[in-house]
C-alpha cells in the first residue's frame, strides 16, 4: 500500500539533476552576487538556463506538450529538492517562485490566447511574470478578504486602481496576475493579466528587505486606472479565490520542496564541519550537545519530506489537501529555520561569515515563514479543523 521508492526513470532524472547542480549551478553561486540588482547577473542566469536545457532537464513541473518534464508532482518532489540546493538553482531549472506557480495556475485556468502570449514563453524561459495579491495595510495580507484593488467595468473595459506591494520578480516580470475586487460587476474577487509595461502600472519602488538582493525584486506598485479587456480575464469573473487557491496550495508544496534543499545542504555543511574541527579532545560531532543538533535537524527534515510526499499524493488524487498543506508548511518553513540555525551554530563564527553561504541562507529563509501565508495563518486553518471535528460542546454535568 505506502511505496516511497522512486521510479527507476525518475531516479535516472534525479541523478542528472544532481550532478548539473553540482557541477553547474554550485560554482556560478560565485557569480550570485555579482549585479547589485538582480544579485545573479542575467546573462549568467540565461548560460545556465540554456545548459539546463542542453541536458534535457528544464522546466520540471510542466508537461511534455509545453516543452517541460511531464513529470506528475510526487515524481517532481525529489527534483525539486535537489534544484533547490541552492538558491539559484531552481531559476536555472524554471522551477522558481513566483514562476513555477503562476505557470500552473495559466496552465491550469489560461485561454488559448493568453497561453500563446505569456504561459509558452514563461515555459521556454523567454520571460518572467509576477502575482501581485498582497497589498500594504489597510488592504489584503494575512487576511485576502480586505482585498481593495477594485476593477470596475467602463463600457467594454475594466478600470483597475489600487495598491500592491511584495510583487515578487515585477523588477523583471513581462506580465503582471492582479488580483482585484470584482463586487458589484458580477462577482466577489478576479484574476487580471496585465502586460507589465502597461500604462497605468507604476513601480514605486523596490522593497528594501533582510539579507541580499533577490532576483527580479520585491516591488511596491501603484495600479492608476490601468484599463483591461474581458479577454485579460484569467478564468472567469468571481473566481479570483478559488484561482488563488487553486494557486496556492500546490505552490507552497512546491516552496516546501525546494527549501528542503538548501536546509539539507545547510545539515551536510555543518557535518563536515564539526567533522574536522576539535575542541577539548574531540572533533565537535565527538560531543552529545553537538550530535543532539544533527540528529535533530536530520529528523525534522525526514519528518517533512514524508508531510511534503504525503501532501503530493493528496493532490496527485485531485484532493484540496488544505489542512495538510498547510501543516506541511508550517513544519517545513519553521524546520527549514532551526535546520539553518542550528548549522550556524555549529559551524561557529565560520557560520557567521560569508566565508560560508549558510548566513546568507539563514537570511533568505526567514521570510518562508511569513509568505504564502504566516505560521500563525496556518495553524488557524488548522486548528479550525480540529475543533470542526473534534471541538464538540460539553455536555452538561
Ligand atoms: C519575500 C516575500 C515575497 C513575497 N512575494 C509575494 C508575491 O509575489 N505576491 C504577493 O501577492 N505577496 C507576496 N508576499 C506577501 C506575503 O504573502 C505577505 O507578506 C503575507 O501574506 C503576510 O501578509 P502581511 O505582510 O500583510 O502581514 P499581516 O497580515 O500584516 O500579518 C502580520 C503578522 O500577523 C500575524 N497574524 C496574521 N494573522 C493572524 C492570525 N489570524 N492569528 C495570529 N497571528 C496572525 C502573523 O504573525 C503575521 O506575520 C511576499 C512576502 C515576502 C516577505
Amino acid at each position: 500500500m505506502f511505496d516511497f521508492s522512486i521510479a527507476p526513470d525518475v531516479q535516472a532524472l534525479l541523478g542528472r539533476v544532481r550532478q548539473f547542480v553540482d557541477e553547474v549551478v554550485i560554482p556560478a553561486e560565485a557569480h550570485a552576487h555579482d549585479d547589485p540588482l538582480e544579485g545573479l547577473p542575467p546573462s549568467v542566469l540565461a548560460d545556465l538556463r540554456a545548459e539546463a536545457k542542453r541536458r534535457g532537464l528544464y522546466a520540471p513541473t510542466m508537461p511534455v506538450a509545453l516543452g517541460g518534464l511531464g513529470l506528475s508532482i510526487t515524481q517532481f518532489t525529489p527534483v525539486l529538492e535537489v534544484a533547490g540546493r541552492s538558491l539559484i538553482g531552481p531559476m536555472a531549472l524554471g522551477c522558481a517562485a513566483p514562476d513555477e506557480g503562476n505557470m500552473h495556475l495559466l496552465h491550469l485556468y489560461a485561454t488559448p490566447e493568453q497561453r500563446a502570449r505569456y504561459l509558452e514563453p514563461l515555459v521556454r524561459g523567454d520571460i518572467f511574470s509576477a502575482f501581485g495579491m498582497t497589498e500594504p495595510a489597510p488592504g489584503a495580507g494575512s487576511d485576502p478578504s480586505m482585498l481593495r484593488t477594485s476593477a470596475r467595468r467602463d463600457g467594454d473595459e475594466w478600470v483597475i486602481d489600487g495598491h500592491k506591494w511584495w510583487t515578487t520578480n515585477a523588477g523583471v516580470a513581462s506580465v503582471l496576475i492582479i488580483m482585484a475586487r470584482t463586487e458589484g460587476e458580477g462577482g466577489g474577487a478576479t484574476l487580471f493579466l496585465a502586460p507589465m509595461d502597461s500604462a497605468g502600472i507604476e513601480i514605486v519602488r523596490r522593497v528594501p528587505h533582510m539579507g541580499e538582493p533577490d532576483f527580479g525584486g520585491h516591488a511596491e506598485i501603484r495600479l492608476n486606472g490601468l484599463r483591461l479587456r474581458d479577454s485579460d480575464v484569467l478564468g472567469q469573473v468571481g473566481q479570483g479565490f478559488a484561482l488563488v487557491q487553486a494557486r496556492l496550495g500546490p505552490a507552497r508544496l512546491t516552496h516546501c520542496m525546494r527549501w528542503t534543499g538548501i536546509a539539507q545542504r545547510g545539515l551536510e555543511i555543518a557535518a563536515e564541519y564539526v567533522s574536522q574541527r576539535e575542541a577539548f579532545g574531540t572533533t565537535l560531532g565527538g560531543h552529545q550537545a553537538v550530535q543532539w543538533m544533527l540528529a535533530d535537524s536530520a529528523s525534522e527534515l525526514h519528518a517533512g519530506r514524508l508531510m511534503i510526499q504525503h501532501c503530493a499524493w493528496l493532490l496527485e488524487q485531485g484532493e484540496q489537501a488544505r489542512q495538510e498543506t498547510s501543516m506541511c508548511k508550517v513544519h517545513v518553513s519553521e524546520t527549514v529555520c532551526r535546520v539553518l540555525d542550528r548549522a550556524i551554530q555549529m559551524c561557529g563564527g565560520m557560520g557567521i561569515s560569508r566565508d560560508l553561504p549558510l548566513s546568507r541562507w539563514y537570511e533568505a529563509a526567514r521570510a518562508f515563514r511569513i509568505y504564502d501565508g504566516a505560521s500563525e495563518v496556518h495553524r488557524m486553518v488548522i486548528a479550525r479543523q480540529v475543533l470542526k471535528q473534534y471541538g464538540v460542546p460539553r455536555k452538561p454535568r
